[in-house]
């Protein structure tokens, strides 16, 4: 780990405070020229001797816009700090996270998920239009049926077609020779341009897309790919509890990455972080944005840059090896909780190297669901799954509590 370092309480607070210092000060400059100020002390609390003590509040009051891309080109002046601090979250996520070479990657903090995964699908588009002249009938995005919906919002917004590849009911693995027929039938039709969005953990089972099975398939036709990565969810997880993980830039295959930092990471709502390989995110410039200082590359336009504060601090207050070891807390409670169920011999889904455990509906009743907060795979009658995710606040003993009502609750059907 080059860059993920552990800082000190004082280490932390004193680069938030040099950051802010170098935002814009709206209190005592005259920044005439700027749409934002800070937030509107007559409404909110802005000068609370607390906030010396509060550096993410202190950040949400000076209320610094990061807009646009810090990975590259020139960005506004006005906002240098808060940019500062989200580059250097960018390079520890892509370089120590992700394997990536110096200087080899652009990306920034997304709204979310699901903007990061549209930006994808919008740069490869654009890319397979401007190097091949390609229409968009013959474009595809290719992903598998555990996929998430804001796949289906970019194959919406983006005007392209999107095919589901099918999976292995009780092992959530693509099933390789329904890919391979699907790519030939698609190849007959007339498909030449493919995006994939391969799970480093889905959303319902935590399970992991192998992206060398989608290229494996893709390679053997007059095709041209790209995948993309969607760690939304296991973007801080996977790479840490899989050290032989190939889902990293280190393999050629891998073209971009989204990690949301507003599910595991615990950051505020806002926090998703979209990663791609350089020469890429060009194709997403939006020229016309000619008031922004620098290249507009983004798909959100102004965004909140306590946001990036936020994941950096979280970042650097933990370092690699904290995090490290809260996530393989987790992983140790995971693993204890699917020992009980094999005791109990109820059947579920988990990917070894994730906390996310899925448990066959027929095991579960209604109420029992409801009372723990279990999220169903469908809200449509056709629920075949339930799922647990031990985060942080899920502890043994609540784990423990529902074991012993799915238990007692065994208990009455065989009676
Ligand atoms: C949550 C999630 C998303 C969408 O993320 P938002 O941050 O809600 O926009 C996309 N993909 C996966 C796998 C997710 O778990």
């Amino acid at each position: 780990m080059r860059y993920w370092k552990k800082y000190s309480k004082k280490q932390l607070k004193k680069r938030i405070d040099q950051a802010l210092a170098s935002v814009v000060d709206f209190q005592n400059s005259k920044s005439l020229g700027y749409p934002v100020s800070k937030l509107d002390e007559n409404v909110f609390n802005t000068n609370d001797t607390i906030l010396n003590e509060a550096p993410l509040l202190k950040s949400f009051i000076a209320n610094p816009n990061n807009i646009g891309c810090h990975t590259l080109g020139k960005s506004e002046e006005a906002f240098k700090g808060s940019q500062e601090l989200e580059k250097e979250v960018i390079r520890v996520l892509a370089s120590d996270l992700f394997k990536a070479e110096e200087n080899a990657y652009d990306g920034y903090i997304a709204t979310g998920g699901t903007e990061a995964n549209i930006q994808a699908l919008w740069i490869y588009r654009n890319y397979y239009q401007k190097e091949y002249k390609a229409t968009l009938d013959e474009m595809v995005i290719l992903a598998s049926e555990d996929t998430h919906y804001s796949v289906y919002k970019g194959a919406n917004l983006l005007g392209l077609e999107n095919v589901s590849v099918p999976v292995d009911f009780e092992r959530r693995e693509i099933c390789v020779e329904a890919l391979e027929s699907i790519v030939a039938e698609l190849v007959s039709k007339g498909k030449k341009y493919v995006m994939v969005i391969s799970n480093m953990a889905t959303t319902m089972f935590g399970s992991v897309d192998d992206p060398d099975v989608y290229a494996g398939v893709l390679r053997k036709h007059p095709l041209q790919y790209r995948i993309h990565i969607d760690g939304a969810f296991g973007g801080f997880i996977y790479p840490i509890t899989h050290k032989k993980s190939t889902i990293h830039f280190g393999n050629p295959e891998v073209s971009s990455i989204t990690i949301d930092a507003h599910k595991m990471l615990q950051a505020p709502y806002g926090t998703g972080v979209f990663l791609c390989r350089k020469g890429l995110i060009e194709n997403v410039l939006t020229r016309e944005a000619q008031y922004v200082d620098g290249m507009d590359l983004t798909l959100v336009g102004s965004r909140s840059g306590a946001n990036a504060i936020a994941v950096w601090m979280i970042l650097f207050s933990y370092g690699y090896y904290g995090w490290f070891e809260k996530i393989n807390t987790l992983l140790l409670r995971t693993e204890w909780f699917c020992r009980q169920l094999d005791a109990l011999e109820i059947d579920y889904f988990r990917e070894p190297h994730m906390n996310i455990v899925t448990l066959r509906s027929n095991f579960v009743t209604v109420d029992l669901a409801h009372k723990y907060g279990l999220v169903p795979e469908s809200h449509d009658g056709q629920n075949q799954w339930y799922k647990v995710i031990v985060m942080d606040h899920v502890e043994i003993q609540d784990l423990e509590k529902f074991l012993n009502d799915l238990q007692d609750s065994l208990v009455d059907k065989t009676a």
